[in-house]
């Protein structure tokens, strides 16, 4: 796959460790990130909007664009598929921008080995103790449900060494400035400022 200027993310994180307060504070902030927006079959939840959270599509479009070979990559977790289309990324990368894709465990797999520059980060939470509270705080659900999303979420963690960066989301500020810091270094990795600045390297190499 051709190298582009802007750098492909991956922020992956268990339900209830504050992944999406975080990159909506980055994206705020840094007006050269994105983020990819997926397809889904799952409902919109409350408050969700088509083509803001997720591109909302019933299973038979999804399969058509599966075999369209519309997806960079896709997935069944639990009773639904999610995926990302090409579409969604590769015009921004293209354009300088970084692009982050949030998306889970499987989908970084999948991601990694077709795009291995792709840079993977994991967000943990501080303890099981907080994730619970954050995943009781959600709602009034039952005690089963929440020891099932525990269950879902420490799957999700143990996969957590197959990143390259981790965030231990304790102190909200010091994790938005961890994040900040990590997109702005890679910005300088020498394969990307050569795509960048082309004319400019070329430039000064050719007294
Ligand atoms: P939710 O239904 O709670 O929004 O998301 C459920 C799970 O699907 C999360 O772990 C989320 O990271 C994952 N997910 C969301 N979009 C994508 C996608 O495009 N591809 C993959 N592989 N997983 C996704």
């Amino acid at each position: 796959m051709d190298k582009h200027k802007g750098n492909l993310f991956i922020l992956s994180a268990p339900s209830g460790a504050g992944k999406s307060t975080l990159y909506k504070a980055l994206l705020k902030q840094d007006e050269q990130v994105r983020i990819s927006i997926s397809h889904t079959t799952r409902a919109p939840r409350a408050g969700e909007e088509d083509g803001r959270e997720y591109f909302f599509t019933d299973p038979e479009s999804f399969l058509d664009m599966i075999a369209d070979d519309a997806f960079f990559e896709h997935a069944q977790v639990f009773d639904n598929y999610y995926g990302t289309s090409k579409a969604s990324i590769f015009s921004m990368l293209e354009e300088g921008l970084d692009v982050i894709l949030e998306i889970d465990w499987q989908g970084a797999r999948q991601v990694r080995s077709l795009y291995p520059e792709a840079i993977g980060i994991f967000i943990l939470p501080p303890s099981l103790q907080a994730l619970e509270e954050r995943l009781k705080g959600r709602g009034t659900d039952s005690e089963d449900v929440i020891q099932r999303r525990m269950a879902k979420a420490v799957n999700e963690m143990s996969h957590y060494n197959e990143y390259d960066f981790v965030i231990i989301n304790d102190d909200f500020d010091a994790a938005l400035s961890q994040i900040t810091s990590i997109f702005k270094a890679m910005r300088a990795k020498n394969a990307v400022m050569v795509q960048k600045h082309n004319n400019l390297i070329n430039d000064l190499l050719s007294l």
